[in-house]
């Protein structure tokens, strides 16, 4: 039913009990989609773990073998504001192996979805903001080493500041990041994208939306991307509990939209990411992310009609 694949392992879950981060979500978006007739079973591919070797491509020896054996400081895991375990490790490891397969199948496809990924506040030597391994990191490198892509984009609309993402690839001209968030909220140090439009609390449908279209209408102009990573956060929704703008769920799939247009009327493939959201209502959450990958099925239908 879907024109690309979804990627789903029932490992994503990061088992955080009661937590902010509701981390059955993943479990419940996949629900939802073979509910609601946008996906099949056939459609859904599990993926492996990422192999050390390309997780190494982003993240520092000594930070990785922390993660492995556990020796992370009281000070890093508290950083990381979720807690440690091997559960919580193999999560992390499949979340970045299925951006890779996400990314290999959008090349293939012309799309692709992970239903999971997103954890664009992890830096190269340590975790924070409830991500640990920058999966998209992970999955533009293994491309490029690979030789599949020289230059990717990545568009980032969750609620909060890639911080991870910009740091990554702050110096590297082979990546174009564009991070649209509320400025006055975490993450306190913002290191540059390339591209940061910075919102003052409270903003709605409409501003947003002009906005957005102003910096990627630019992205696309300035650089020619071989793929997009679109990193779809929850969280600029209005009933979010953790971000401060005004967004509807109406207002959220015209951002997905937005930016799904400008990806195919250049003909770059596309991933998407979950990344943040914090809904009151899980079922809102669950929603927005579901629309995203509906919104995508509907940009990919228009590219072939
Ligand atoms: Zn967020």
């Amino acid at each position: 039913m879907l024109p690309f694949k979804a990627i789903y392992h029932d490992g994503y879950d990061l088992n955080l009990g009661a937590h902010v981060f509701p981390s059955q979500k993943f479990r419940l978006i996949k629900e939802k989609l073979l509910a609601d007739g946008i996906a099949s079973p056939g459609d859904i591919l599990a993926p492996a773990p990422a192999e050390d070797e390309g997780v190494l491509r982003v993240h520092t020896p000594d930070y990785v073998r922390k993660l492995k054996t556990g020796e992370l400081s009281p000070t890093e895991i508290m950083r990381m504001e979720i807690p440690y375990s091997r559960a919580l490790m193999d999560a992390c490891w499949l979340a970045a192996g299925g951006s890779i397969l996400a990314g290999q199948r959008a090349l293939a496809d012309g799309a692709a979805s992970n239903i999971g990924g997103g954890f664009h506040h992890a830096y190269p030597d340590h975790g924070e903001g409830f991500c640990v391994l920058h999966d998209v990191a992970i999955a533009i490198r293994k491309l490029q080493f690979d030789g599949r892509i020289e230059r990717a984009m990545v568009v980032d609309t969750d609620v909060h500041q890639g911080n991870g993402t910009a740091a990554i690839f702050g110096r590297d001209e082979s990546v174009y990041t564009l991070s649209i968030h509320q400025e006055n909220n975490y993450p306190s140090h913002k290191p540059p994208s390339t591209c940061d439009i910075n919102l003052p609390d409270g903003v709605g449908d409409p501003e947003y939306l002009s906005m957005l279209e102003d910096g990627v209408r630019e992205a696309f102009e300035d650089f020619g991307a071989q793929i997009l990573f679109y990193v779809a956060g929850a969280d600029p929704y209005c009933e979010d509990q953790l971000g401060g703008l005004m967004l509807t769920i109406d207002g959220l799939r015209k951002r997905d939209e937005l930016v799904f247009d400008y990806a195919r009327r250049n003909g770059v493939p596309v991933v998407t990411t979950l990344a943040g959201g914090y809904a009151r209502r899980i079922a809102d959450t669950v929603q927005i992310h579901v629309n995203t990958i509906a919104a995508l099925r509907d940009s990919i239908a228009e590219r072939t009609t």
